[in-house]
């Protein structure tokens, strides 16, 4: 029978394959002939102390034959179920996990995504990095693979249910991503190995039955006796369909502005807005690993920073070690920020969201100027797209304070702190470029305030943190959707309108890739429940 034991051993001995076999074999108790196979089941870094320590599961063979890690893999059965086809809006991690579950189901899915494919897609964003010009159809938020395309690829999530955690990672690994994501405690892929994986799971989408139309926006849904009966495309074609899954994200405002139209119910949802902070990353890693210089063995060192400030939680958000600030907006007049790195983090800089909890009462507090600005009346303010005002309101705000172009305000962490505007600026990763500015004038004061105590608080847990070294751009705004479309939690359709599915992120039911992807084959799964 397979042996499972824990051991503790230095980062520097584990990277070395013959001198770990002998840890391995000594923890066991056998000699390292006897040990016929092994793999790490989990694995977690400790560097609270000088000398950091790895903490592993092992799983191992001992005298017996070895057959390696249990493996999932995708398994079409064909399309058997004659009924319409489920029509996917939107080819993110939630739509991209729903067509694999579904032609699992014998189900044919058609996905629909305004975006370009991942190739088409990587030139709309060099062209936003390097003259500022947006495609509103493909950039960071859309296209192909969704958001997480070309996000870091960090796969951590704050759910517990971890068989369907790890059928998640299985798939990923099975579509190509490293091994590694299946024991580490804070797996991360790296936005150049994405795209291949992403391009991996369509090709084989395709091979099973099911189809993908990109550049393909649905533009509305048919409605017959309270029920979904088709969808509208931009380019005027209908499909017939009696079921939609809605996995559109949270950046589809045309899509909330839709539902809100046709009088299908969506609810007003709190999140968190921000700016995103840098550092030079030998900084975070001597603060956090307690030396001079990382020694090669360590990875670029990550954090997690939480305050309540004011009666707010003020906290960090999708840490990126080695990583670059990229220009996250959907909208040519808006600025968005939010960050990425390599599967190597061999970046210079480490960037991190830094952001405040946005509540109904923040918003009444802007009133005056909200309305003013974006032509709204009182009631919006009430309704179901108040928070998306609010955050449209603040990104058009950082657009215009940036100068055009996609270039960001920023300001010096330290002069932040003290009150006073930057003269300077030290260097940053984001590419379309940062300007100086006050980021008090930019900010709403319920936000600039709290993040000015909260940078005071975090400057004494990591060393620096609030100096000169380090720069905050903004804004960082797309953390979770601003509207929940409402679903019964039996059927996961919407509590009115039946055969429509809320998934995910946008619908506010994930935050990130890992849930976003188990929502999309919750609601996969129950669909093909209700047909079977
Ligand atoms: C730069 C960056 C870094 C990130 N880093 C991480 C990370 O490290 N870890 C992590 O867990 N998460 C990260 N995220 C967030 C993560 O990408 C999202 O949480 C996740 O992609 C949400 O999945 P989703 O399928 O719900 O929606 P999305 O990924 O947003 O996909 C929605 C899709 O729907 C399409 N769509 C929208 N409207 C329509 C329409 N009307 N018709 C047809 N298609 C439409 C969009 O084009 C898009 O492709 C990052 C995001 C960004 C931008």
């Amino acid at each position: 029978m397979l042996q499972t034991i824990q051991i503790t051993i230095a980062p520097q001995l584990a990277a070395d394959a013959e001198s770990h076999k002998l840890a391995v074999a000594s923890a066991l108790g056998c000699l390292p002939a006897d040990l016929l196979g092994y793999h790490i089941e989990k694995q977690s870094l400790d560097a609270r102390s000088r000398q950091a320590l790895l903490h592993q599961t092992i799983v191992a063979a001992v005298g017996e034959p070895y057959h390696g890690r249990e493996k999932i893999s995708f398994q079409p059965v064909g399309i058997h179920d004659a009924e319409k086809p489920v029509v996917i809006a939107g080819a993110g991690p939630a739509g991209l996990f729903a067509a694999l579950h579904l032609l699992e189901q014998g189900i044919k899915p058609i996905i629909l995504e305004r975006g370009k494919d991942v190739r088409q897609r990587r030139r709309d964003l060099a062209l936003l990095n390097k003259s500022g010009i947006l495609n509103p159809e493909s950039n960071y938020c859309f296209g192909e693979g969704g958001a997480g395309t070309y996000s870091d690829g960090k796969l951590y999530t704050r759910s517990h249910k971890r068989g369907n955690i790890m059928r998640v990672l299985q798939l990923l690994h099975y579509f190509g991503a490293d091994e590694r994501i299946l024991y580490e405690a804070h797996p991360h892929i790296g936005t150049n190995k994405l795209p291949h994986i992403i391009v991996s799971m369509r090709e084989a989408i395709v091979a099973a039955g099911g189809e993908i139309r990109f550049d393909t926006r649905l533009t509305d849904i048919i409605i017959k006796n309270d029920s979904v009966a088709g969808v509208v495309t931009a380019q005027g074609y209908t499909i017939d369909c009696g079921q939609l899954v809605l996995a559109t994200g949270h950046s589809a405002r045309d899509i909330f502005y839709l539902l809100h139209a046709k009088g299908i119910a969506i609810e007003a949802k709190p999140f968190a807005l921000g700016v995103r902070v840098e550092h030079p990353q030998e900084m975070i890693d001597a603060a956090r690993y307690h030396c001079e210089r990382r020694p090669e063995w360590l990875p670029p060192a990550a954090y997690s920073l939480v305050q309540q400030v004011g009666g707010k939680g003020v906290f960090s958000f999708c840490m990126c070690p080695g990583g670059i600030i990229a220009p996250a907006a959907t909208s040519p007049n808006e600025l968005v920020v939010n960050g990425w790195s390599p599967s190597r983090r061999n970046n210079p800089f480490a960037n991190s969201g830094l952001v405040v909890e946005v509540s109904h009462a923040d918003i009444v507090q802007e009133k005056g100027k909200l309305m003013h600005d974006m032509q709204l009346k009182a009631s919006d303010l009430e309704g179901p797209l108040a928070f998306l005002h609010f955050q449209q309101w603040v990104e058009r705000n950082c657009f215009a304070a940036g100068g055009g172009n996609f270039k960001a305000p920023a300001q010096r962490i330290s002069d932040f702190v003290a009150g006073k505007a930057s003269q300077t600026l030290p260097d940053c990763s984001y590419q379309p470029g940062v300007v100086p500015a006050d980021l008090k004038t930019v900010l709403p004061a319920f936000v600039h305030e709290r993040l000015r105590e909260g940078l005071r608080i975090f400057n004494t847990k990591i060393k620096g943190y609030s100096s000169e070294a380090g720069i905050m751009v903004a804004t960082e705004s797309r953390t979770s959707s601003p509207v929940r479309v409402p679903r019964n939690p039996d059927t996961l359709e919407h509590i009115a309108l039946k055969g429509l599915y809320p998934c995910a992120e946008g619908a506010g039911y994930a935050g990130g890739i890992v849930s976003a992807a188990m929502d999309g084959e919750k609601v996969a799964a129950q669909l093909a429940k209700m047909r079977a």
